[in-house]
């Protein structure tokens, strides 16, 4: 694209306006939904409402405001108040709320609330059908675990702090304190995977015998995704960590969905001998010129039988050759465990959506720690507010995704994720946002994603 075409291109883009739009489209209710959470405030005393509070926390993410001052002096602008004004529906607001109002709000408000919220939008994008074309095997919902370190300190931050020993280089121990976080996204489209549930790994209190840890979160937070979706068909999907048979029984037996996990011989070893074992014995199926780097794929079905295993287990693999930048090939292998048989039709979907989780953790997460949000940036002491300032960041993110997969200009103009959210502050700090802008926020318009 020319230069001059760039930046005609440019001007078309109509920054916050868009985000505006397309947030519109998937969620007319979204406001309605924020004033309708249990306001912990006393009612007498406050300027602001929940709407007010809770778009400015979502404008905070999706400009990339990483600290609560960086976004009190950017956001000071009478541009902003009106935008936001707009967004919130209370026409008495004429100031921007200040960070300790807000930090304040999100100290008492339950996070229930915000789970909430984020149901009501998960399940309005599920009712919509636009993204049921990419269920697993046309019927599962793929919901992916992972876990990541949110904070770590020095000196002990709360009750719950999960605490660890660490040896320092002069051989002094030290006490480490961290919060750990575990999501399950749920997989809406290749570019569209956002945050279905989330569990805090963190201990009940002080002094526990036990740390908690990723699998014991993942036992809470599946008991949550079943309350919360159902009859949601799911396929639960993680890497090796979860491939446990108490996992598996979970999944199967009491929630009735379906699991595809990364198989590794020390995890579950007999398993591993046994397929082995069918494969040397040519009971294995193998099927060549898959994927894009036409790789082989093999696999057996019920290896279960075999390994004198209760779950059901089939297990199918992949690899392929490929060449490093000295120009000397190897051989990248996948192996993965799974209750979905697999036959010759889905492999290649099935070996997709396992290593489809790539992408999710290499993705996901880096843009939410490193590049956007900046999910490790303490925003309070206070714990409640630190899961409120979480689980904002996720619902922010889902609204984030979307107006990415629907913009047309990203694509054009090569821009970074960076980019486009610094081009969401440039538009709403400069913007004005007229009637004309109004009535394109609020109409009825069919929303193409990629
Ligand atoms: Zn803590």
């Amino acid at each position: 694209m020319r230069k001059r075409e760039k930046r005609e291109r440019k001007k078309q883009d109509r920054g916050i306006v868009d985000f505006m739009m397309v947030t519109n489209h998937f969620f007319h209710a979204l406001r309605e939904w924020i004033l309708e959470m249990d306001d912990p405030r006393n009612q007498s005393y406050i300027t602001y409402t929940q709407a007010d509070l809770g778009y400015m926390a979502i404008l905070k993410n999706v400009c990339g405001q990483h600290s609560m001052r960086e976004m009190d002096d950017n956001f000071n602008k009478e541009t902003c108040i009106d935008t936001l004004r707009l967004m919130s529906g209370n026409r008495e607001l004429t100031e921007m709320p200040h960070y300790d109002t807000l930090n304040y709000y999100l100290e008492k408000l339950s996070p229930d609330c915000l789970s909430d919220l984020r149901k009501k939008m998960v399940t309005s994008l599920i009712r919509g059908k636009q993204f049921n074309r990419n269920r697993l095997l046309r019927k599962y919902w793929r919901v992916i675990l992972d876990g990541t370190g949110l904070f770590c300190f020095k000196e002990k931050h709360c009750d719950n702090c999960l605490c660890t020993e660490k040896q320092m280089p002069d051989g002094k121990k030290m006490k480490l304190y961290y919060h750990k976080v575990l999501e399950a996204k749920i997989v809406l489209s290749d570019n569209v995977v956002i945050s279905l549930g989330t569990e805090f790994i963190e201990n009940e209190k002080e002094d526990v015998e036990k740390q908690d840890c990723e699998i014991n979160a993942a036992k809470r937070l599946l008991e949550k995704i079943k309350k919360d979706y159902p009859r949601l068909p799911i396929c639960i999907q993680g890497d090796a960590l979860y491939a446990a048979e108490s996992m598996m029984e979970l999944c199967r037996e009491r929630y009735h969905w379906e699991y595809l996990f990364t198989q590794k011989e020390t995890r579950q070893k007999v398993l591993d001998e046994s397929y082995e074992w069918i494969k040397s014995g040519d009971g294995a199926e193998k099927i060549k010129g898959l994927c894009e780097e036409k790789g082989t794929a093999c696999y057996a079905n019920h290896v279960e039988e075999v390994a004198g295993k209760k779950e059901v287990m089939n297990v199918f693999e992949y690899e392929y050759e490929t060449e490093s930048k000295e120009g000397k090939t190897h051989t990248v292998r996948f192996r993965w465990i799974s209750s979905l048989e697999v036959t010759k039709r889905n492999i290649e979907e099935m070996i997709l959506a396992g290593r489809g989780r790539w992408k999710i953790e290499n993705e996901g997460f880096n843009n939410q720690k490193n590049g956007l949000y900046r999910i490790e940036h303490l925003n309070s002491h206070n714990s409640n507010a630190m899961k409120n300032h979480y689980l904002l960041t996720q619902i922010a993110d889902i609204l984030m995704q979307l107006y990415l997969a629907w913009n047309p200009y990203i694509k054009e103009l090569k821009q970074t994720i960076k980019n486009t959210s610094s081009g969401l502050l440039e538009s709403f700090r400069g913007l004005a946002v007229t009637e004309e802008d109004v009535s394109y926020i609020f109409r009825y318009t069919t929303v193409y994603l990629e």
